[in-house]
């Protein structure tokens, strides 16, 4: 059986069924390095020589953002999900310094004209 690891994971056993499930090893190969833009070596072919044929096909593999491999794909992940995280936390920040700033500005004025000046 040829079947794509990846694509089981990702859309179940159920997939193996489906007209893009790979039928041969050659299919396989070609799935592998265009679904996935992982390169796999040919018959008679070096990695060196598979690499270079690899990406004269498939320049957008060089390109995090449209390199389909699992590396990518973890990494632009990471990426997003730590953008989701940082944001609203400047977002927080700046708020409580904003606070910090304006309760410092009360006790100023406080101490030197004795009373609040901006409640
Ligand atoms: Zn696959
Ligand atoms: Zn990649």
């Amino acid at each position: 059986m040829f079947k794509c690891d990846l694509c089981i994971l990702e859309h179940g056993a159920e997939w193996l069924d489906s007209a893009s499930a790979p039928k041969s090893e050659e299919e396989l190969a070609v799935h592998l390095e265009s679904e996935h833009h992982m390169p796999t070596a040919r018959q008679g072919e070096t990695m060196e020589e598979c690499k270079r044929r690899f990406l004269k096909l498939y320049p957008e593999a060089q390109i995090l953002e449209t390199c389909k491999c699992p590396d990518c794909r973890v990494i632009r992940l990471n990426r997003d999900l730590m953008r989701a995280i940082v944001r609203p936390m400047t977002i927080t920040s700046s708020i409580l310094l904003w606070l910090i700033a304006i309760l410092l500005v009360q006790l100023v004025a406080e101490c030197v004209w004795g009373g609040p000046v901006l409640s």
